[in-house]
């Protein structure tokens, strides 16, 4: 069997720049690819790297591309280099002849707070709509600042609702331990990438710091590819995998081996339009674990809506996800 491979690239600018603990994000770029086969039949896959999370850069996946050509079997699709897990992730979407079959007909997503006391302000309206998990950034600004803002922005939670912490690797152990200590006994669902994935000793740290307190810890940047996830679960990590799926190449193998060992999981975006955005949640909505409100709540997110995933909402329906079209994706970048 032969396969036609096309692909456009994209550089899409974000309604509003992104902050990251890299500084600020402007635009979006990245490739969709599509494969047809000899029944015609077109299938799509986006490649959504994150270079400063580790991945690697669009540049390296148009080469190897170029490499491929324009007719490809999937031998050698299999053959694309795991180091390429984004491209990977995109073939596999593309090559996929049947979706993953959906357990739930709804999943909860999480409300993104912005950084800093503004925060408070933003609880209740998004309470209002229906969110009960909200995710705070912090690491952002000074430490002691942030943690005396921790019970003004718990104060404003509806009740059962649940506070996640994301410091995107921005402590050191001691700084992470004293945010933890604050966290237990709050509603704080978990505590993410306290100390940076790249910091010395990273791993020891984050295993020492997840025995030393009862709040769970979430590893986001840790995870890079499918062998970091792979070395965390050899390691019998206990706490929680933040999982993009955009980046572990071929995800399937992956979620798999997740779930047989019962690993908890919360599934997040990697800022992909809706054609990445389509096979993420399907995976997460495939996931029969215990399901976690979806890092998902990021569109709208482009200038141009076409482009976008679903809209943030307090729950994403399944008919949410088979509504995105990657055909007009491709169209659109034409
Ligand atoms: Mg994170």
């Amino acid at each position: 069997m032969r396969l036609r491979l096309n692909y456009r690239r994209y550089a899409l600018p974000f309604r509003a720049p992104v902050r990251t603990a890299h500084g600020v994000w402007a635009e979006r770029t990245g490739l969709i690819v599509r494969l047809d086969n000899e029944a015609g039949r077109a299938g799509y896959g986006e490649v959504s790297p994150i270079p400063w999370f580790g991945t690697e850069t669009v540049e390296e996946t148009e080469a190897a591309l170029g490499l491929l050509g324009e007719w490809v079997t999937p031998e050698q699709l299999a053959a694309v280099p795991a180091k390429l897990g984004c491209l990977r992730f995109a073939l596999a979407s593309a090559c996929a002849e049947k979706q993953p079959v959906p357990s739930s007909a709804y999943l909860a997503v999480a409300a993104l707070l912005p950084a800093g006391r503004a925060a408070v302000t933003q609880i209740a309206p998004n309470a209002e709509l229906g969110f009960r998990t909200f995710k705070w950034k912090v690491g952002v600004g000074d430490i002691a600042d942030e943690l005396s803002l921790l019970d003004d922005v718990i104060g404003e939670l509806p009740s059962g609702a649940k506070l996640r912490l994301d410091a995107n690797g921005a402590w050191d152990r001691r700084q992470a331990a004293r945010w933890l200590d604050r966290a237990a006994e709050r509603p704080v669902e978990f505590i993410e990438q306290p100390v940076a994935a790249d910091s010395r000793g990273a791993e020891d740290v984050l295993r020492g710091l997840a025995g030393d307190f009862p709040t769970p810890l979430a590893l986001d940047e840790s995870l890079v590819g499918a062998s970091d996830v792979d070395r965390w679960l050899a390691a019998d990590w206990r706490g929680i995998f933040v999982i993009k799926a955009a980046l572990l190449g071929d995800p399937a193998p992956v979620v798999a081996r997740l779930a047989a060992a019962k690993a908890d999981v919360v599934f997040s975006s990697a800022l992909e339009t809706a054609v990445g955005a389509r096979a993420a949640l399907q995976i997460a909505f495939a996931w029969t674990g215990k399901p976690r409100a979806l890092g998902f709540g990021v569109w709208p997110l482009f200038a141009q809506g076409v482009f976008d995933g679903p809209f943030s909402s307090p729950f994403i329906r399944t008919e949410d996800v088979e509504r995105l079209n990657p055909e007009a994706v491709w169209t659109a970048l034409n």
